[in-house]
């Protein structure tokens, strides 16, 4: 596979992943080497931007599916992923990476607004750029926030960081006969429904041509491996 000639790149880390082994939360020492990954590829030269879900600590269905507000149970969801912002903030500047959260719920006292402008000075002053909070509204996912801060701060890719190591055909924890894609275009992943992000966030790359890599983040090192276009990963992209 050629190697990628990426420049800026949004990279967004489920919630999930910041658990580490635990169940629920925040494991600080995981977080602290995800962070130095992070460090390690805006050391190579790279503009990076990041998103965090927020499914480690509070996802908005889940609240709905015990009977509260979906609105409601959504806003809960968005202050998580600001909570794991800060978190992730905290571990790069430990390592010395300075770095800005844009919340997309204004929370002056915590972290910045999103400001397009500002968070373009941020990278050329070679600072990373945590946008927190998705869209900023209920009834959307932190993957459609991706979409969009990808799209705005014109990416060249959106890395997908997760558990699984890129898009299958098939559950594969479900069905042992499930096949990897090594790269699927965006209307194939909407018409079959793949599990890759949900259909907005699919939709809005397609429509910006931004491709999207899905990796797994959990094995070390793979993020550098998947910047060299060594890695395991899927990538959705036009004419795939
Ligand atoms: N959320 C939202 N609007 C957004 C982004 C997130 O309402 O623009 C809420 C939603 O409830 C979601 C939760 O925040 O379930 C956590 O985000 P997500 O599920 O995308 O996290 P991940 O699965 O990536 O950990």
């Amino acid at each position: 596979m050629s190697v990628p000639s990426y420049k800026r790149i949004l990279l967004k880390l489920s919630g999930e992943v910041l658990m580490g082994e635990q169940q629920f939360g925040i494991d600080t020492d995981y977080v602290a080497r995800l962070a130095q990954e992070v460090k390690d590829a805006r050391d190579s030269g790279l503009q990076i931007c990041l998103v965090i879900g927020g499914g480690n600590i509070f996802r908005g269905m889940a609240g709905a599916a015990k009977g509260m507000d979906r609105a409601q149970a959504d806003y809960m969801g968005m202050l998580a992923t600001v909570m794991n912002a800060l978190a992730m903030q905290n571990a790069l500047e430990q390592l010395g990476v300075p770095t800005r959260v844009q919340s997309a719920v204004q929370m002056d006292q915590v972290c910045e607004p999103v400001i397009r402008r500002r968070a373009e000075r941020h990278l050329e002053k070679d600072r990373i750029v945590i946008f927190a909070a998705g869209v900023g509204a209920p009834y959307f996912t932190t993957d459609s926030g991706a979409a969009l801060r990808a799209a705005e701060m014109r990416c060249d890719a959106l890395l997908k960081g997760t558990s699984v190591d890129g898009v299958y055909d098939a559950d594969p924890k479900k069905d042992s006969a499930a096949k990897r894609y090594e790269t699927v275009d965006y209307d194939t992943v909407l018409a079959d429904n793949l599990k890759v992000m949900d259909a907005s966030a699919v939709a809005l790359c397609r429509d910006n041509n931004i491709p999207i890599v899905v990796f797994s983040i959990r094995e070390q090192g793979n993020l550098a491996k998947v910047l060299s276009g060594e890695g395991t990963q899927t990538i959705v992209k036009k004419d795939a």
